[in-house]
């Protein structure tokens, strides 16, 4: 049978540092993930929006990968960080891929960044700054969930159950389209969305490709999303 085509968004990398030397780079532990899950993903190059429809064309489902802050601009925001982390290139490349992925009704699962990407398409907006929510890179979990009941997500994930932590925006107010499913119990912040009136989306807050190595429920969440979603 077939392999599942899993079209992953890659961000721009500078290697080694400083060098100009730029690479399409997606995180191993993600393609791995859908390997050993599998699937068979591919890397979609940040480039010209005028692309994503064949891009999405060619893929039975869309990951959306972590990475920059979201331009503020996008949810009609000025910037109120000093951060210099966003991509403006690669917020609008993946803005055509969302809106196709939904015309072309192909699943989309986004993280982290790709999460607040999907809120702010369908109409939500971010918190540009939250804290508690960036952990040291040693540790592997550092809040719990709190999880809705009947959601997609909670044959996998229940209430106390831990996930690691990577981001320093959220999801403010929730696009129309989308459902909270998951919530971080200590200050109620946004950790999971579902897509509502038939989209196929599922976006977390926090990045299950660095847990699933040593957590089964990460392994069979990446194994549904390949073979069910
Ligand atoms: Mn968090």
């Amino acid at each position: 049978m077939a392999k599942v085509v899993i079209g992953i968004s890659g961000n721009i990398k500078t290697m080694p540092t400083g060098s100009g030397w730029t690479y399409d780079a997606v995180p191993r532990s993600l393609s791995d993930s859908i390997k050993e899950a599998g699937g068979l993903p591919f890397i979609i190059p940040v480039g010209d929006p005028e692309l994503a429809a064949d891009y999405v064309a060619s893929i039975d489902k869309l990951i959306l990968s972590g990475g920059q802050n979201v331009d503020p601009r996008l949810y009609g925001e000025e910037k109120t960080v000093s951060s210099s982390d966003y991509s403006s290139e690669r917020d609008v490349f993946e803005l055509a891929l969302i809106k196709e992925a939904l015309r072309q009704k192909k699943p989309i699962f986004a993280v982290c960044r790709g999460m607040q990407l999907v809120n702010v398409a369908l109409g939500g907006t971010l918190h540009q700054a939250v804290t508690d929510h960036w952990q040291d890179y040693e540790e592997v979990t550092s809040h719990t969930l709190e999880v809705k009941k009947g959601s997609k997500i909670s044959q996998f994930f229940q209430d106390g159950n831990s996930i690691n932590s990577y981001h320093r925006q959220s999801v403010k107010d929730l696009a129309p389209q989308l459902e909270v499913t998951a919530r971080d119990p200590r200050d109620g912040t946004i950790e999971a969305v579902e897509g509502t009136h038939g989209h196929a989306i599922i976006g977390f807050q926090w990045h299950p490709e660095f847990l699933r190595e040593h957590c089964q429920k990460h392994r069979s969440f990446f194994n549904y999303l390949v073979h069910q979603f």
